[in-house]
């Protein structure tokens, strides 16, 4: 349901696109088809200044629905990979049927039309910054300025190097349904069908996308299998040397709760993994499993490795995140490129990385509609500090939850500075507050 569109191996790309032409299809998904010298222009550009924003996910759709507020003279174009929308947040109670997947999936023609803002659904194949163009699979489309919010990529290479028998049989087998995807299916399908046994959870390295969740899961699975009287052992592999954020509520919910089922191992970073024989050697000593949900490392997406946006290290290596300004997330070489949500790499020397998390990558599309807006009306763009809120059910009978809250301001040095507040007092009140925290980000984001 969520793979990326792709066409027909029996048609080529060109010969589709004339007969969308001809057809009136073009016009139909709300978009127009011109050729220039070879290369196919998708949307044509008119007088007006045009905002394009690659990514419709929680960043990306929040940039478009502000940019329609804040600037109403510029056009806005939104391409998408994916035909519908599919929120991480809340993905792991949807796991084991707390919400149901309406919850989760949204429409990306509803807030299209309800904002006034062009969605296009295509993979982006690359980006000419010269030329101020984006390339598309169903051709290309120029902009003004750029927002990109991609999200991550997951990579196993740092397991498998190029081995990519190895990488294909993890991948098929167990996926982390860390990215909107189909993965989320697959992993349902393995929780709900799990018949007893040991599974291992590897978490990936810091800094990764939302560092709360994967304890979440686990809390989650094993209520799942106490519930349905699956005798079952998970163990977390952690190669931090505590639980964090929310460590203490989270290790009261492991031992209050779930003593039996949960171990959580410090310092396991995966030394080596066979995905064949079920065995993972990490840090903290070797395991073998049943089964297994491996997050591998978390990087940049593609889109931001092709802008040539990844940041380096002292050493000259790559950051593996995008290099961009603390507070304003644009390009130091282009000003109008903004990057933006889990792709941004160090932000402050005291606490690094922004939160990789929903709440911060809509925080900071709302900032860029406003530097947007500010830019093209010539002004001085004026920093907007943004916030973080994660929510995460540790218990499903009752229902109860924990959370963290992390604020920031400007430092007397200049630098950006985290206070972080960890609700460890699991309670349903929690959960009640993370409802409402959903449905007004998704009244926001997909207008329903
Ligand atoms: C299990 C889980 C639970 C979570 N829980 C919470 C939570 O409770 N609260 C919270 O705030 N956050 C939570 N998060 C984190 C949240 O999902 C991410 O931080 C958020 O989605 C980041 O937004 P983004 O816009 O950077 O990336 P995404 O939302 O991932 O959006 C990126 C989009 O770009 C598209 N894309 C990428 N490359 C291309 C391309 N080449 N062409 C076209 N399209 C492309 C992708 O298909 C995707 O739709 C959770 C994450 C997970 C995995």
């Amino acid at each position: 349901m969520t793979q990326p569109f792709e066409f027909p191996h029996s048609l080529q790309r060109r010969t589709l696109l004339q007969a969308a032409a001809a057809t009136g299809l073009a016009s139909t998904l709300g978009v127009a088809l011109a050729h220039t010298g070879g290369a196919t222009a998708l949307m044509p550009k008119g007088r007006q200044r045009r905002v394009v924003v690659l990514g419709g996910g929680w960043g990306g759709l929040s940039t478009a629905r502000y940019l329609r507020e804040t600037a109403p003279d510029l056009e806005v174009v939104l391409i998408e990979r994916n035909p519908v929308f599919w929120s991480c947040p809340l993905s792991n109670k949807w796991l084991v049927d707390v919400v149901d997947t309406q919850f989760l999936v949204h429409s990306y023609t509803i807030p299209a039309r309800k904002w006034g803002y062009t969605f296009v659904q295509s993979e982006v194949s690359d980006i000419d910054r010269s030329a101020k163009r984006v390339h598309t699979a169903q051709g290309y489309v120029d902009y003004d300025w750029l927002v990109v919010s991609a999200g991550i990529r997951v990579t196993y290479e740092p397991w498998f190097a190029g081995d990519q028998r190895a990488i294909r049989h993890t991948v098929t087998n167990y996926a982390s349904a860390y990215v909107p995807s189909a993965e989320h299916l697959a992993l349902k399908h393995k929780i709900q069908s799990f018949k007893g046994g040991t599974i291992v959870m590897t978490l990936p390295p810091p800094p990764h996308r939302c560092p709360p969740s994967p304890y979440e899961r686990a809390c989650l699975m094993a209520a799942h299998f106490q519930r349905n009287k699956i005798k079952a052992k998970i163990l977390i592999l952690d190669p931090k040397p505590r639980i964090a954020p929310i460590g203490a509520g989270y290790k009261l919910a492991f031992e209050d709760l779930y003593d039996d089922i949960i171990t959580h191992v410090p310092n396991a970073g995966v030394k080596e993994l066979d995905p064949f024989n079920k065995v993972v050697k990490t840090a903290a000593g070797d395991f073998k499993f049943d089964d297994a949900i491996f997050m591998g490392h978390h990087q940049a997406p593609d889109l931001v490795w092709k802008l040539g946006a990844v940041g380096k290290n002292a050493e000259g290596k790559p950051t593996n995140w995008a290099a961009v300004h603390n507070e304003f997330y644009n390009l130091a070489d282009d000003p109008n490129i903004f990057v933006i949500g889990d792709s941004v790499g160090a932000v402050s020397p005291q606490f690094g990385h922004y939160p990789k998390s929903g709440h911060v990558a809509h925080a900071m599309g709302r900032s860029v509609a406003n530097y947007i807006a500010q830019q093209a009306k010539d002004q001085p763009m004026k920093a907007m500090m943004i916030d973080n809120l994660c929510y995460m059910l540790v218990n499903l009978n009752p229902l109860e939850a924990i959370s963290v809250q992390f604020d920031y301001k400007k430092g007397p040095e200049g630098h950006l500075i985290q206070t972080q507040i960890d609700d460890n007092d699991r309670r349903r009140a929690l959960w009640d507050e993370d409802l409402r925290w959903y449905s007004l980000k998704m009244q926001d984001m997909v207008g329903v």
